[in-house]
């Protein structure tokens, strides 16, 4: 195995093919739509939480996509498949995209980073519409016409484009106690309940909840997913 400095030495002199393999599929992009992006500049690190991002100029910030070595890079224990490579070179190019290019207004129902602009976007370049990145996801086929149409409200939150980050902001708020002692919740089959202790435990929080027939014990996580809440006070 490779030691860090050997690897990250390998992984730099990676760089030139890296930017002439995305430079390649952005300008055959940029023939169809008739942009620009393979004229963006572009910068890679070592970045551990992010696969790749787009910055737009603003804000004291220069238009950029950014790659991080640790994912697109070949030199790495693991390296990204073929697809899952050209979905993050895709999904990047769909954020600038979004930024470039005139989006219908029907597909403008649902905002933020990852909205309906953006997915309308992947539809048009093949990408993955889901925000984050998932091993295979590229493969599938994707059904933009649901997403594209469906008004179901998108959970995820806007953040860059990886995964460890998400899992990790899933752990903490799973295990962030969101109740008090003496909130009410109203659950679809229980019925309306007190919360009568709030136990912090490894991985997450378990809530015992006084419903009309007796004292249940259920995991926080759930019970932000299945109950209607009224903090202690409110009425
Ligand atoms: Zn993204």
């Amino acid at each position: 195995m490779l030691d860090r400095e050997m690897l990250y030495e390998a992984l730099h002199k990676e760089i030139p093919i890296l930017t002439t393999q995305i430079r390649k599929l952005y300008a055959e992009l940029d023939q169809k739509f008739h942009l620009e992006g393979a004229k963006v500049p572009m910068t890679f690190g070592m970045d551990r939480d992010c696969l790749g991002s787009y910055t737009q100029a603003g804000g004291g910030e220069r238009e950029h996509f950014h790659f991080s070595l640790l994912f697109v890079g070949y030199s790495v224990e693991h390296p990204l498949s073929r697809d899952d490579r050209m979905d993050l070179y895709k999904h990047e190019y769909a954020h600038y995209m979004q930024a470039h290019m005139k989006i219908p207004e029907k597909y403008q129902w649902q905002t933020g980073k990852h909205g309906s602009a953006w997915k309308y976007c992947c539809s048009l370049v093949g990408a993955a519409p889901t925000p984050y990145y998932k091993a295979g996801e590229a493969l599938m086929n994707h059904d933009y016409d649901k997403v594209l149409k469906s008004k179901i409200h998108d959970h995820t939150v806007p953040m860059r484009d990886h995964y460890r980050r998400e899992q990790e902001y899933k752990k903490t708020r799973d295990s962030k106690v969101q109740y008090q002692v003496g909130d009410s919740v109203e659950h679809p089959k229980f019925g309306a309940g007190s919360i009568e202790k709030v136990e912090q435990r490894a991985g997450g929080v378990h809530l015992h909840i006084r419903f009309e027939d007796g004292v249940r014990k259920m995991d926080q996580k759930w019970v932000l997913q299945t109950t209607r809440y009224r903090k202690a006070g409110d009425r």
